[in-house]
């Protein structure tokens, strides 16, 4: 068993003040693989006055400077890509494969990407070409807390805490105490970069502890989440106190729009992108809404590739899905399955239990229900596992308001040969993103939601102005450097 307890605070390794163990549960087996602690009050003032004192010379440092650490980070993540993958693997359940390929990947990716959105940012210019005096200065945000979930661990990470060390700001980082193993091999990272003192700690604990201590705390000036539009709600109620910012990333119910004239490959695309990861992606295709001419044809597609993906354990190599990621977890979808079967939505693939073969383990069988209507609750929550709801649609109009009827808001996506249509769609249709014909955002895209879905933006140029607030200067004398 790994142990885990300590937290990574004002540049070392310290024993938790106010900690309490929880162990660290394996979804593949259900049995506890590692202990961290949970830390208190005590602890989250500690990481917060460390990152409050290491403030004032990190904003100021030049942004070369900042940029040379950040490469560095990324040198030292390449060093760890194994222990990476296998802690995320055991941790959150994802196929060993995957955890190698998407889940440490995401964490390159981002890296990279910032360093290139870097150079885009401005920190002091000119108002403009007609106010010689005047001068806008970007400066850090100051103290922001990071809190993380546990569905794709370093993609969430790497979001945060790049992007505000490249604007100068100071942080504590609070993972998914349900996920932590990732982000102690981060914090290795971190520290093997040669992060000053102070600008980056971390703290594991939970929502009503630490999670709750830091976003209400004084100290703290920012505080950018991710996960539960629930959490999301709490998080931004208890801020208003001390009116910090507050960067949501939430939940989604994203709406795949298949017209009669899609590509061959529209559904089997759209089936395999909702239960990639087991299906606990914010930006998962859940509502796959299908044109009547292609209806009964997609519903059998559908089924045939439900019926073809493979669950396994996470440590097993090759391409199944692997369980989720708790027992709270597996019990919702489990849930909502019922809840799909007794509100009338047909069953064309998977349904209750385990899938054959699996006694133990969060394991959940691809799912596919057909003829759903957009009321039904499994249209309308968020079930964050392999569960896909096809609705029919006759006309373009019908599609557009069916996509746009929920809270949510984060990605919404278009399969159609007819450019005119994708366009006038993309204008409409009412979330952060649009993802059309199979087409990925590019990098430096920005990620993010409306609505419930949250109000941040993360990746590219975006992501580093979330942590940067703007200072307008009179009286400037351009002329003195
Ligand atoms: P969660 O909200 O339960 O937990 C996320 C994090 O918030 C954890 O670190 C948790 O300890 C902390 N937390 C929980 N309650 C809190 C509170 N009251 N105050 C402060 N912190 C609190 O979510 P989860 O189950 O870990 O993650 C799944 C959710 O995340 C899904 O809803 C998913 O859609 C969402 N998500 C969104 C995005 C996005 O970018 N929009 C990305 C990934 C996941």
């Amino acid at each position: 068993m790994r142990m885990h307890r300590q937290f990574y605070i004002n540049g070392t390794w310290c024993d938790p003040i106010a900690g309490q163990d929880l162990p660290v549960i394996d979804p593949s087996t259900e049995e506890p693989c590692a202990i961290i602690s949970l830390g208190g009050v005590a602890d989250t003032d500690l990481a917060v006055a460390s990152a409050k004192a290491a403030l004032p010379d990190w904003m100021h440092t030049p942004p070369a400077e900042r940029l040379e650490l950040v490469k560095r980070i990324l040198q030292e993540y390449k060093a760890r890509a194994e222990d990476m993958a296998q802690a995320m693997s055991l941790e959150m359940g994802a196929p060993i494969d995957l955890a190698h390929s998407s889940q440490y990947g995401a964490g390159t990716w981002h890296i990279s990407n910032f360093i290139t959105a870097f150079e885009q940012i401005e920190f002091e210019a000119p108002l403009n070409a007609h106010s010689p005096e005047d001068r806008i200065i970007r400066e850090a945000v100051g103290v922001c807390a990071l809190i993380t979930p546990w569905n794709w661990p370093m993609n969430q990470v790497t979001l945060k805490v790049i992007p505000a060390l490249l604007a100068g700001c100071t942080m504590v980082l609070k993972p998914s105490e349900i996920a932590p193993l990732s982000s102690i091999v981060w914090s290795e990272i971190m520290d093997a970069a040669g992060t000053p003192k102070g600008v980056y700690n971390m703290v594991n604990g939970d929502g009503p502890g630490v999670g709750t201590q830091l976003s209400g705390h004084p100290n703290v000036d920012m505080v950018s989440f991710t996960g539960s539009t629930r959490a999301g709600i709490a998080i931004s109620k208890n801020a208003a106190e001390t009116l910090k910012r507050v960067h949501l990333e939430l939940g989604g119910k994203g709406a795949n729009l298949i017209f009669a004239d899609a590509d061959a490959g529209a559904v089997k695309r759209g089936v395999q992108h909702c239960f990639q990861n087991s299906g606990q992606s914010c930006n998962a295709p859940t509502r796959m809404l299908v044109q009547r001419e292609i209806y009964d044809a997609a519903v059998d597609t559908a089924r045939e590739i439900a019926e073809a993906t493979t669950v396994g354990p996470a440590s097993a190599s090759g391409r199944h899905i692997g369980p989720v990621v708790s027992q709270a977890q597996y019990d919702k979808i489990q849930g909502l399955i019922e809840t799909g079967i007794a509100e009338g939505a047909r069953l064309v693939a998977g349904g209750p239990g385990r899938p054959d073969g699996f006694n133990r383990g969060y394991f959940v069988r691809p799912t596919v229900f057909a003829d759903v209507t957009n009321d039904m609750t499994i249209a309308r929550e968020e079930i964050f596992g392999p569960v896909l709801s096809i609705i029919p649609f006759g006309t373009e109009a019908e599609a557009l308001r069916i996509a746009n009827d929920t809270v949510y808001g984060l990605t919404n996506y278009v399969q159609s040969q007819d450019g005119a249509r994708r366009n006038r769609l993309a204008r409409q249709l009412r979330a952060g993103m649009i993802e059309m014909n199979g087409r990925s955002r590019s990098a430096g895209s920005p990620f993010g939601g409306m609505k419930h879905s949250g109000n941040g933006r993360e990746g590219g140029v975006w992501g580093i102005e979330d942590f940067l607030e703007v200072k307008a200067v009179s009286g400037w004398d351009s002329t003195a450097g």
